[in-house]
């Protein structure tokens, strides 16, 4: 006979980890596996290596999903303040950065170790490193073989993640399965990606390693964050949040000049007739991103002999400017994936699908995609424990 559990995780990443030391600590029997030979490698890697565990700010509105009601009742069950309060159980010092970003003092090696010392806790068994071959379900329960050997349980959770960074391990295989057991998946897309320039726009990758403070918008959302000018086009935090919004064929809008009042170059015009476009810039963006727009929009008279007419064309293409991408740098460079497994499949109150009995589905693998900033951790957690009561 094949060992059997009450329930089977797959992947142990955030949201796996999360989930199997819920259930484990409610005395269910958990086996989490995981193809990759460590858990957690997202988590290690994430932050800059500090981990950005979750944002105080979080909110429904701060996650993308095809239902943007789905995730509210999870993100009110576990909330940022109990994840840190489970960070301060474990005594692991945090700061917060900027909007609400809360990072570990030293290392994101502390949470997983957290995770792992609660997965120890709830007494949960870990597989790693093996391949999983089969999943399958009789009607009554499942059946995973890993590496040739066979497990059973009643209860199957997909916390596979979506396909971002394939080279951290990452696979469609969430989606694979969901397909497998006739769930629907919204159609994935890199999200948190830098995007790329072409066609007239690519003269802005001269300007690689430039970065200034904008607003970047598409689709009716703006972001205020810095952004990079890069080899291949444009990242930094207002980019990267700006993607996941961005749409193939669409424009993107870059306000340049985010705290300056309409009218600045008029008064600039009055204030220092025989300065240059391109030096009053300089004194609001860096050198050479104001060298750059100067050039593009054609003026270089002093301010004192350029029309009123033509410095407010001016100023409204830069607080405007228009930027066609050709594409993003893809799941290679994708923080996260937009879109998975459908929410309209799952309940929102345990995961848990509507179709098939005893199937649950968390994490990034699901169409719940969070903003920049720590949210993304707080809907895997979240998600997690959600299920994690359900098992
Ligand atoms: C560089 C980077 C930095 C990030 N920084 C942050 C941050 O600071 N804050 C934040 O909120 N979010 C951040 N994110 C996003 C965050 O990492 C993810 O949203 C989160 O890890 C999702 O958790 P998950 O458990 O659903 O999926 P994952 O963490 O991706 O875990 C999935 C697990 O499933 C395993 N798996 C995949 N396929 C298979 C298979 N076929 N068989 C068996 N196992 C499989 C994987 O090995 C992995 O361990 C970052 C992402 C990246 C790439």
């Amino acid at each position: 006979m094949p060992p059997h559990y009450d329930a089977i995780i797959l992947g142990a990443g955030g949201a796996g980890l999360m989930c199997a030391a819920v259930a484990g600590q409610r005395g269910r029997r958990v086996l989490l596996i995981d193809h990759a030979d460590r858990p957690g490698k997202k988590i290690l890697i994430s932050g800059g290596g500090r981990c950005n565990f979750t944002n105080v700010h979080t909110a429904p509105d701060r996650f993308l999903s095809a239902n943007p009601h789905f995730a509210k009742s999870a993100l009110a069950r576990y909330s940022p303040q109990d994840f840190l309060d489970l960070v301060e159980r474990h005594r692991i010092a945090w700061h917060e950065k900027t909007l609400g970003q809360l990072f570990c003092d030293g290392s994101a090696r502390q949470i997983v170790d957290m995770l792992l010392a609660e997965c120890a806790k709830g007494a949960v068994e870990l597989r790693l490193g093996k391949p999983i071959s089969a999943v399958e379900h009789d009607g009554s329960g499942f059946r995973v073989t890993c590496d040739g050997a066979v497990a059973t349980a009643p209860k199957l959770v997909i916390a596979t993640g979506g396909p971002s960074i394939p080279k951290m391990g990452a696979t469609g295989f969430a989606y694979e399965l969901a397909r497998q057991f006739g769930l629907k998946v919204v159609e994935p897309r890199p999200a948190l990606v830098p995007l790329t320039l072409g066609g007239e726009d690519v003269l802005f990758r001269e300007l690689s390693g430039v970065a200034a403070e904008v607003v970047a918008s598409a689709n009716k959302i703006a972001f205020r964050e810095a952004a990079l000018f890069t080899h291949r086009g444009l990242s930094g935090p207002a980019i990267l949040q700006i993607s996941s919004y961005w749409r193939h064929g669409q424009p993107i809008a870059i306000d340049f000049l985010p705290n300056h009042p309409e009218g600045w170059l008029l008064a600039e015009k009055k204030a220092r007739p025989k300065a240059s476009l391109r030096r009053v810039l300089g004194g609001a963006l860096p050198e050479r991103l104001a060298e750059a727009l100067a050039e593009r929009l054609g003026v270089a008279a002093e301010l004192g002999n350029v029309t009123d007419r033509a410095l407010t064309e001016a100023e409204r293409r830069l607080s405007a400017w228009t930027f066609q991408p050709n594409g993003t740098e893809g799941f290679a460079k994708a923080e996260v994936t937009v879109g998975g497994i459908s929410t309209a499949e799952l309940s929102s109150q345990t995961m848990a699908a509507k179709k098939v009995q005893g199937l649950f589905a968390i994490g990034e693998g699901v169409d719940v995609t969070g903003w920049l900033g720590g949210y993304n951790f707080q809907w895997a957690w979240a998600s997690a424990h959600a299920t994690g009561q359900a098992l």
